[in-house]
């Protein structure tokens, strides 16, 4: 695996929302990295772009419908006043983005951070994707009522490879995914819990034995449930092999 270089991850968020930030990333593993600066984020808000006394920052859609939508011009406001002049990618959340994978996650925490936009209402007005080159990320195919939830899961996700962060690296390389594969199943303490036994390869010290044994468990168990990512596991080893 690549070495993921050492300096500070950086994420600024353009939000409604500031105070959502750094969230449940103020805890366990993520929160002692932003304790060690191993990443930061600054938020904006999106509101202080808004226009007349309330600070409008959204619209009712052209053609009618439900809902509103956030207008390009504030966008765009909020985007000039507050992009950092560097390459870092610009992110938006949307359910019409591209889905994302553990592939996606490993090259953004390679970077140097992210600028995230947080969606609300309806999202916002498509035009502004004409001006500025965007990159919309779902996180699933389900609708959430903001991009906050979005961007604090991308993050979570990001941070925890940024180097220092995970005890073990190679708990890393192992972990469902990284080889297009779900994790094989974990066992600990005690060895007979309640009458279930622990499976007995695994207390046999045999490295090699063992190894082989998660490879085909972890085999199995994507071959069950998740047909798609074995298709693609498959292909990837018949590649391989040729
Ligand atoms: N009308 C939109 C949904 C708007 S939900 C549609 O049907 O596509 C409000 C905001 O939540 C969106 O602008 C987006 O920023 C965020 N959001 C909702 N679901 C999301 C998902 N699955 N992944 C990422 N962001 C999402």
């Amino acid at each position: 695996m690549k070495e993921i270089r050492e300096m500070c991850w950086q994420v600024e968020l353009l939000t409604l929302f500031p105070e959502m930030f750094p969230g449940f990333l103020e805890y366990s593993l993520a929160g002692k990295a932003l304790k060690e600066e191993k990443w930061t984020f600054k938020t904006h808000n999106l509101r202080q772009f808004g226009r007349g006394k309330h600070k409008a920052v959204d619209d009712t859609p052209f053609g009618g419908g439900a809902g509103m939508v956030i207008r390009a011009d504030i966008l765009d406001a909020a985007l000039r006043a507050t992009l950092p002049h560097d390459d870092r990618p610009i992110i938006y959340f949307s359910p019409r983005g591209r889905v994302l994978q553990q592939k996606d996650v490993l090259q953004l925490a390679l970077g140097i951070g992210l600028y995230c936009i947080c969606g609300r209402y309806e999202g916002i007005d498509d035009r502004i994707f004409q001006k500025y080159e965007i990159e919309e990320i779902s996180i699933g195919d389900y609708i959430l009522s903001g991009g906050e939830p979005a961007a604090l899961v991308l993050m979570d996700a990001c941070i925890r490879l940024l180097p220092g962060v995970m005890g073990s690296e190679i708990s890393r390389d192992e972990e469902s995914f990284s080889e297009g594969l779900l994790e094989y199943p974990h066992y600990t303490k005690p060895s007979n819990w309640q009458g279930y036994e622990v499976p007995e390869i695994l207390l046999s010290g045999h490295h090699v034995a063992i190894a082989a044994w998660r490879q085909k468990q972890a085999e199995r168990v994507t071959m069950k449930r998740r047909p798609d990512l074995w298709e693609n596991y498959q292909r990837n080893s018949n590649l391989k092999n040729n």
